[in-house]
């Protein structure tokens, strides 16, 4: 059975065939204006109600809920039907509100430093699963009193490698949630077929590239998927891509001890990032230790060091905000980066 969010709009007039045409319009606002459970929708009949409880379900079941100290941020561990577990998290800023997503039950990519990676893949995730992780982190954000704003697609999976599910995800943010499609973000690790894709879209989402080394000796070892496209090929699509949308592209980092925290690293990510028509913002993350990955990460005064190389290259760098999680950072670390207090989900 489809979950409440898989259904588009036809397929809820099929659903509800039979009542009143404008009950289709009552429904679709419940779900994406007001946030709202069949069951709250207290303008519909209450036997309307109760059937589109059972008929249109709910893909998440809350296993458990982590807040930090301060309540800026929430993570939520959820099961699917079929058992996956998957993870969201809603972080509150200073100035704005952003949730982190899931786009894939694990992930096949297999890098190397990343827990998702190592633990293999399970599925993909419906359009609908994605889109009731910002349901829900929305929902949040108005009961802490603040309005849920960007959508970043750096949680468990490669949402380029779940493209057809994704897509009409952020179709549905933008059209039907009302986010601006500036304000949505998809990370990849270099997928570049559905780059090129992307490029074709109307909608000019943000894309973050993952891209933790910049020559393909160490990429190929870090991130596997870059023997398949190598940087090279990886940055002509870049490039395409920020010549057809004007977006902002950044570059994700996750910084390594003795790795790719060198100062032939930073040039070598300088000169990369030369090669592109707008420049590029680097986004750096000090890395978390994984179980399965003996390295660890640089040290702070080492991520300090490697940033001021970069400006001294001419390359903006921000070093993620540490708060008890980095999860809008790097896809799938935040299984081994949160560590808040875990208490079961109501
Ligand atoms: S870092 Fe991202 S792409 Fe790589 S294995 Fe982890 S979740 Fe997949």
């Amino acid at each position: 059975m489809p979950s409440r969010y898989d259904l588009d709009r036809d397929a809820l007039a099929d659903l509800l065939d039979g009542e009143p045409r404008y009950r289709v319009d009552q429904v679709w606002d419940g779900l994406y204006r007001q946030l709202a459970q069949p069951a709250e929708l207290t303008t519909l009949p209450k036997a309307l109600r109760s059937r589109l409880d059972d008929e249109l379900p709910a893909a998440l079941a809350p296993v458990a809920e982590s807040t930090d100290r301060h309540g800026d941020t929430v993570k939520w561990l959820f099961e699917l039907d079929d058992g996956a577990r998957v993870e969201t998290v809603l972080m509150h800023y200073r100035d704005r509100t952003t949730v982190c997503v899931s786009s894939q039950a694990g992930c096949a990519m297999g890098c190397g430093f990343c827990a998702t990676g190592q633990a293999g893949f399970r599925r993909q995730m419906t359009t609908g699963e994605i889109v009731e992780q910002v349901v829900r982190a929305a929902r949040r954000a108005r009961d802490d009193g603040r309005r849920l704003g960007n959508v970043v697609f750096m949680g468990m999976g490669e949402p380029l490698a779940n493209y057809d599910r994704v897509w009409p995800a952020v179709e549905r943010l933008h059209g039907d949630l009302g986010l601006s499609a500036r304000h949505l973000t998809l990370s990849t690790v270099g997928l570049v077929p559905a780059i090129r894709r992307l490029a074709g879209e109307d909608l000019p989402v943000n894309l973050a590239v993952s891209l933790h080394a910049a020559n393909d000796g160490l990429r190929d070892e870090l991130v596997p998927v870059n023997r398949r496209y190598p940087l090279s090929v990886l940055m002509g699509a870049c490039a395409d891509y920020l010549r057809a949308k004007g977006r902002r592209l950044s570059f994700e980092w996750a910084l390594i001890d003795g790795t790719n925290d060198r100062p032939a690293d930073a040039r070598e990510l300088a000169e990369l990032a030369r090669t592109l028509p707008l420049p590029a913002h680097v986004n750096l993350i000090p890395l978390n230790p994984t179980p399965g990955y003996a390295t660890r990460g640089t040290p702070r005064d080492g991520v300090e060091r490697f940033r001021h190389q970069l400006g001294d290259l001419g390359v903006n760098a921000t070093v993620r905000r540490n708060r008890g999680t980095d999860i809008d950072a790097a896809c799938g670390q935040l299984a081994a980066r949160v560590d808040l207090r875990a208490r079961p989900a109501s």
